[in-house]
Order: C-alpha cells, then structure tokens, then sequence
C-alpha cells in the first residue's frame, strides 16, 4: 500500500471517530463535554428522584399528583412553558404540594438544538417567565429538550446559571406499546442509589406506572426524594 492511500485511510477513520464522538456528546446529556449534568446523586444510600418531563398535561398530571401525594413523595416536574401557560393551576397545586418545577423549554422545539445561543436563552427564559406567573418561583434547574447538548445551551446555561439535569434510569414511558408493567420492571431492574429516573406525566398511565414503581421501589428498600436533597443544590433563584 502507497503512503498516500494510507495516509487517506488514517485521515478518514480520523474523520469518522471525530464525528462518532461529536454525535456522542450532543445526544448524551452525560457525555459532559458541551454542558456539565448532574445524571445521579453520590451516595451509598437507597435514595433515588422521580423526575418527569413535558407537562402539565389536561388530564394525566393530576393523576399523577394524586398518587405522590397518597405516598407522601416529592418529584421534580420539568415543565413546558407553553403547557404551564395553559394550565398554571396545576403548576401552583406542585408546589403547593411541595414539588420542584424546574425548565424544559418553553415550546420543547425539534430544532431547539439547533438554535443560536441568544433564542437557546430567550427560550429558556420565556418558560421560567411562565413558571413564575403561575407559581411565584424562579426555576434554577433545566433539562434540555429530548436530552441533546450542543455548545449553545452550555453558554446559555453559563449565562443564566442554570444547573442541567440529566437521568440515570430512562424508563422508555413514551413507548405506548410496552405496557406500563413492563416500563415499571425495567425501571426497578435498574434501581441503584442516586438514581434519577425519567418518566413524562403527558403519558397515558402515567399514575399506575408511578403507582408501581413507588410501592416495588420502597419493597426493595428505596425511599423517593426530591432533586435537592438527592444532589443537595439550590433549585430555585431564591
Ligand atoms: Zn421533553
């Protein structure tokens, strides 16, 4: 083989793990190389954090917060500004229920990560802007849209001094064909201390999906906190 076809073949497997990894480091919220995310609280104990994402929904949130509070269980809600627009009711009833409301954008945009960093900002904005009017707080946590990390959201948080939540556990909830028993086994299957699990509240059964993982949970010795106990962070702007 010539120098210059092996000097292109080294250039070219260059080029395609440069890629590999740049597509790693947008896709996994851990990959902490665009933005720094909290995925799971240090600690040996059998404490893991229900979060969910994409809400309030009209019909399903509710339910959710009926069973949470049935448990006595604090959960972390990231929300849509746009669906804390329509229903900020229930945005109060979280944290009058002594829930964290934390940003998941104000319209969950497909191209959100595409975005220049000034509309990332504005964006995030908008929905803390809609979580105050509802609810009177000011939310200091964010999970970025479908998980996806790019340089402009890593500014964008540096600028608004927004802590990333990531996840340990994906439960994989938005599959409608799994039936909500089989999302609860594979989420206890992967219980470990500090988990983070992510479950979306929009979804149908959402309620008997939570319902199971709370009571097989604590069955194997798991107690339910919230994110600032678990990660021992401040959630809000005061
Ligand atoms: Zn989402």
């Amino acid at each position: 083989m010539s120098i210059i076809v092996t000097i292109l073949l080294v250039c070219l497997a260059l080029f395609v793990a440069a890629n590999i990894f740049l597509v790693w480091a947008s896709a996994d919220v851990g990959s902490n190389v665009y933005v720094k995310a909290y995925c799971k609280g240090q600690t040996e104990q059998r404490c893991v954090a229900l979060t969910f994402d994409d809400g309030p929904h009209a019909k399903n949130t509710a339910k959710v917060l009926d069973v949470l509070k049935r448990h006595e269980v604090r959960a972390t809600f990231f929300l849509v500004g746009e669906n804390v627009e329509r229903h900020p009711e229930l945005v109060a009833r979280m944290v009058g229920e002594g829930h964290i409301v934390a940003n998941h954008t104000l319209s969950h945009d497909a191209k959100f990560p595409l975005w220049s960093r000034i509309k990332v900002e504005d964006n995030i904005m908008a929905c803390s802007d809609a979580i105050y009017r509802a609810a009177g707080r000011r939310a200091r946590l964010f999970r970025p849209p479908f998980g996806v990390t790019v340089p402009a959201i890593g500014k964008a948080m540096s600028a608004l001094g927004h802590n990333v939540i990531g996840w340990s556990i994906r439960s994989y909830d938005t599959m409608r064909r799994s039936s909500r028993k089989s999302v609860a086994k594979r989420v206890i299957k992967r219980l470990h201390p500090g988990a983070i699990i992510l479950l979306h509240d929009r979804c149908e059964g959402a309620e008997e999906l939570l319902e199971d993982i709370i009571t097989q949970g604590r069955a194997r010795g798991y107690s339910f906190v919230a994110l600032d106990e678990l990660l021992n962070i401040q959630v809000y702007e005061d």
